[in-house]
């Protein structure tokens, strides 16, 4: 199971800026090591397990990138046009080929190998047939539509490491190299349960002061998509005994408990007092908007994050600090979050020395340029702000004002999760 050190947390103070609270799990948290052997047909978005040098040059031989005829580059013509007799034809595939000899021209297809005695290939489109003869224009560069064995990757080329998430182009890499199978890290395993006395599952009878339960989908879903095995623990009580229970359930078993709701300072937020009971409590109020109170633990060395009720905070602090440490966790390579710019085309105000995110839509401005367009209203609890916009706009600590027409930092939704 992955470990999380308990020595010297911060407690109490200031809010700590989402930087630091993310430097301080990252410094606690052990990578997963265990690697499994998958099929490269199950490898998509799986994590590396070791390094890949290329076990054979891409491509593998010389061959032609174009329907042609092949020569040799020192038999072009050089002024005017030039015939050259047909001497055979090789299509992709085949093998056991007759040389080019000097004032021969050989028929030829894309990915066909090149023939002996050949390194350059005309384009079909460029030449003219007449009998059992091609007519080649002067003006060609010798090799050209060739494409050299080795020009994609060269053989022993550091093609992938160890710690990548696999993407569709990166099992397509492997295929090419010939692998059938990969060594990746194996899926951390999360427990995720919600709390609170309001909520019921789908499914359930609600009463008139229940809602349904929509955090837990939505994180599980997350959780899934960063690769994660997930364990779903349902709904807790506000109940600190009760918490204090499942916490201990889950921990052991699990590489990371995440929970949402009942993280404020409110006397029916039990979950602080839940972890201290079932383990060992780290708290930080973080500088973020929407988000805030976010809880960190260890129970029995298992790592716990507490993120806040209200969806859009539950959101945005998983992304902000649920991802990272899932990464992590997971051994995976933490590539920076590079908002883009676009332009905003509203007015903003906010507190200095605190992170925020809007919701917003993009759009094409009439000029051509990338235009974010703020989700009208604020509030933390509105699921539809979520589901009706593209991403969030990044503003950074130092920021107190956003004019209409400033560029601003974008994150689409798409590359968060
Ligand atoms: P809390 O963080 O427990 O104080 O909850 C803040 C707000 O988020 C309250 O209005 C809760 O009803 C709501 N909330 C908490 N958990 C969930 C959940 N799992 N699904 C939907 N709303 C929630
Ligand atoms: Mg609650």
């Amino acid at each position: 199971m992955a470990q999380l050190s308990d020595d010297c947390f911060a407690f109490g103070g200031p809010m700590m800026s989402v930087e630091e609270a993310v430097g301080i799990i990252a410094a606690r948290v052990t990578g997963v090591e265990e690697v499994e052997t998958v099929a490269l047909t199950d490898a998509d978005g799986r994590v590396l397990a070791r390094d890949i040098a290329a076990p054979l040059p891409l491509p593998p031989f010389t061959n032609s990138a174009v329907d042609g005829y092949a020569v040799s580059g020192s038999t072009l013509p050089q002024a005017g046009e030039q015939a050259f007799a047909i001497a055979g034809r090789v299509q992709a595939g085949a093998s056991a080929l007759a040389r080019v000899k000097p004032g021969e021209a050989m028929r030829i297809f894309t990915g066909a190998p090149m023939p002996d005695g050949a390194d350059t290939v005309f384009m079909q489109e460029d030449v003219r047939v007449e009998n059992d003869r091609v007519v080649l224009p002067a003006g060609l560069r010798p090799g050209a539509n060739v494409r050299p064995a080795g020009e994609d990757v060269p053989l022993g080329y550091p093609a992938m490491q160890a710690g990548r998430r696999l993407r569709p182009q990166d099992v397509a890499l492997a295929a090419a190299f010939g692998l059938t199978e990969l060594g990746v890290i194996r899926r951390i395993r999360v427990a995720v349960f919600s709390t609170g006395n309001e909520l019921v599952s789908p499914g359930e009878a609600r009463a008139a002061a229940q809602l349904f339960d929509s955090n837990r989908v939505m994180l599980m879903a997350m959780l899934r998509r960063l690769g994660c095995e997930v364990r779903d623990l349902g709904i807790v009580r506000d109940d600190r005994a009760a918490l204090a229970g499942a916490l201990r359930k889950a921990a052991g078993a699990h590489d990371l408990i995440l929970t949402s709701g009942g993280v404020s300072t409110g006397e029916e937020d039990h979950v602080k007092a839940g972890v201290e009971a079932a383990g060992k409590l780290v708290l930080w109020r973080m500088a973020i908007k929407p988000g805030r109170p976010v809880a960190m633990g260890i129970i029995g060395g298992t790592p716990l994050i507490g993120l806040p009720g209200n969806p859009v905070a539950s959101f945005v602090t998983f992304v902000h600090v649920v991802r990272p440490t899932v990464l992590a966790l997971s051994g995976a390579q933490l590539l920076p979050l590079v908002p883009m710019p676009v332009r905003a085309s509203f007015a903003y105000r906010k507190k200095i020395a605190r992170r925020e995110y809007v919701r917003v839509n993009l759009r094409k401005a009439d000029d051509g340029v990338l235009e974010a367009i703020k989700f009208p209203r604020e509030g933390a609890g509105l699921l539809s702000s979520l589901v009706d916009t593209d991403g969030l706009v990044e503003l950074g600590e130092q920021v107190t004002a956003v004019e209409p027409g400033q560029t601003v930092g974008f994150l689409a939704y798409a590359n968060l999760i």
